[in-house]
């Protein structure tokens, strides 16, 4: 898997210190979401390393020249709710410019099945890439039914980006949208009979908001 050239798993040790921490129970709620938000910034530099540019002529102090810029506002960062949206801050601190959209869907507890309950995206995907983010990719089951939703609006480009994946998660995803490059810190073990990724780091939608 870690051969599929499609599969991002992005080894920085500042990427590989900062997960570490968050995987451990003691971290407190602040922590964590001050080391996701961390996390968020580093990872949008390898999910935007190839990114279009296009020149742009600006004036230094001394003279004109031409020079590479990304224009953000063609970047549509997609949540899934609810979990997603504590990757949506460090990005944006990264692409500022970007727009947001949000995809609600929820885990059936019994079939694990994604069921969707909200959808809005930015105006006119086809101009622009998007990235979509969950900070977990379990069964892959929310991920491929928001990129299913997502294709409908024919974006230019799709990207999936998380904090941690399953083997099975990558697998399902990879399957059903081989063309959607996947980036995360780390491939864990497995998931446990409950949907749940080990060794992991919980329930991150709980952990950022501190419930349970
Ligand atoms: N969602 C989570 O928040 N954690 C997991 O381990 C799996 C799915």
């Amino acid at each position: 898997m870690q051969s599929d050239p499609l599969v991002h798993v992005i080894d920085h040790p500042l990427v590989q210190h900062k997960l570490s921490l968050m995987r451990r129970r003691e971290t407190s709620t602040s922590s964590f979401r001050q080391l996701l938000n961390e996390l968020s910034m580093l990872m949008a530099y390898e999910v935007t390393r190839d990114m279009e540019t296009t020149m742009v002529e600006i004036q230094t102090p001394l003279e004109t020249m031409m020079t590479p810029m990304i224009d953000g506002k063609k970047l549509a960062l997609i949540s899934i709710l609810r979990a997603g949206t504590g990757i949506l801050d460090g990005m944006l601190s990264v692409v500022p410019g970007a727009r947001v959209g949000h995809v609600g869907l929820y885990r059936d507890p019994k079939t694990l099945q994604a069921v969707e309950y909200y959808f809005k995206l930015p105006q006119n995907m086809p101009e622009r890439d998007a990235v979509v983010v969950d900070p977990m990719l379990a069964t892959g089951n929310s991920a491929i039914a928001a990129i299913d939703r997502i294709k409908k609006l024919k974006p230019k480009s799709i990207r999936f980006l998380c904090l941690l994946a399953a083997p099975e998660g990558v697998s399902a995803l990879r399957a059903s949208h081989p063309d959607v490059p996947i980036y995360t810190a780390a491939i864990d073990r497995e998931l446990n009979d409950h949907g749940y990724i080990m060794p992991g780091l919980g329930d991150a939608g709980d952990r950022i908001f501190g419930t349970q």
